[in-house]
């Protein structure tokens, strides 16, 4: 190929500039000094305590390079939840298992389905495999089953739910889980994203293990980043069949938890009552924040995670109602691109900061 032929500078591929950066939850507003965070579904009570000391007293050892196959975390996470180590995978942060599972699964020329406002990550990661992407229509705001089984195309590879959805709450039960699985193809890798799992209270509901243990097609993925308030870390798991944990342990980082994480989450395992404390404050506090606003004529949709949307109708109520949050110092979650303009995706606080987003929203819908 002569000089000439060639682009002045590297090219990504095509697909790669498709993709719209994923926007965090902001953290950030100019001019007020306290702000209260509620765009990241972050656990109300911060980090547990016993996984602070662990962060600080791993210092002295930083030098050293983690345990690539993050066994004594693996080790505990097995213990609590009653699985095999050997089947259970880390990652940073369950982003990244999703990120692999897409590369290995998919590619250029195979579908994905996903619903239609599900977890973003999903679309990101298998648009970057160089997959496409299909977002099946739902009904009101919950993953079709129906819909999703008749998206099947010979070309699809993957599906991913996460259950509760995120950012929608939506809850599917077990039944509809089984349901979707007996509707798909064998050789298609069912991924069951359970970030919210600890907070259900629904009993028809499975995180994943039951489905993962009937087959050779279903993964559970979870997180430390919610109930156990370790975001800022990085650390995901991922339980499923033994040749989808191999795959994943071939591709994932060497070192992909690093030492600090991995001592965090083991210590988080071992705070007593956390998640029992944490799903009691996260009833209580949601649905009393959701009722203050269904007062004063604002719409919530049912949630069965740590965050709810608050339905404000038409987009521009929706966009005045985050300015004056904002204006109060209070950072809640646009749902623009996820096609819910409408509404607002709200985590559940502390009680003193969903009194603040009740207190706002009430001077919103007085004065605004
Ligand atoms: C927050 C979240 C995750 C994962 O997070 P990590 O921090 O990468 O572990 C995965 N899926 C859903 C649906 C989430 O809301």
């Amino acid at each position: 190929m002569n000089e000439m032929s060639r682009p002045a500078a590297p090219q990504p591929r095509a697909e790669v500039l498709t993709i719209e950066a994923y926007k965090a939850g902001g953290s950030k507003i100019e001019g007020v000094n306290r702000i209260v965070k509620l765009s990241s579904n972050e656990g109300a009570f911060g980090p547990p305590k016993a996984a602070q000391e662990a962060y600080l007293k791993i210092a002295a050892n930083l030098h050293r390079y983690p345990d690539g196959g993050s066994l004594e975390l693996r080790q505990a996470i097995g213990a609590r939840f009653g699985l095999d180590p050997e089947r259970l995978v880390c990652g940073t942060g369950s982003d990244e298992l999703i990120q692999h599972l897409c590369h290995i699964y998919a590619g250029p020329g195979t579908d994905i389905l996903m619903s239609m406002h599900g977890f973003t990550m999903y679309q990101i990661s298998g648009t970057y495999a160089g997959a496409r992407v299909i977002q099946v229509p739902e009904r009101n705001l919950t993953c079709d089953v129906d819909a999703m089984i008749a998206a099947v195309t010979p070309e699809t590879r993957l599906v991913f739910i996460a259950n509760p959805n995120n950012p929608t709450g939506s809850l599917l039960a077990q039944s509809e889980v089984e349901r979707l699985r007996a509707g798909l193809p064998a050789d298609i890798l069912l991924v069951l994203d359970a970030a919210y799992a600890e907070y259900v209270t629904e009993a028809d509901y499975d995180a994943g293990v039951k489905l993962v243990d009937a087959g050779e097609n279903t993964i559970m993925l979870r997180t430390f980043s919610k109930v156990f308030g370790l975001g800022g870390m990085r650390v995901g798991w991922g339980y499923g069949p033994a040749a989808v944990i191999d795959a994943l342990n071939r591709v994932r980082g060497v070192f992909n938890v690093n030492l600090a994480a991995q001592a965090a989450a083991v210590a988080a395992l071992a705070e007593p009552g956390w998640v029992e404390a944490s799903v009691a404050h996260n009833v209580q506090w949601r649905d009393w924040l959701m009722a203050a606003l269904n007062t004063i004529g604002i719409k919530t949709w049912p949630s069965h995670g740590n965050f709810f949307l608050a339905d404000f109708g038409t987009a521009e109520r929706s966009a005045a109602a985050n300015a004056y949050l904002m204006s109060r110092g209070l950072i809640v979650r646009a749902m623009n691109s996820y096609g819910l303009p409408q509404t607002l995706r709200i985590t559940v606080g502390t009680e003193e900061e969903c009194r603040m987003v009740a207190a706002a929203l009430g001077d919103f819908v007085t004065h605004a």
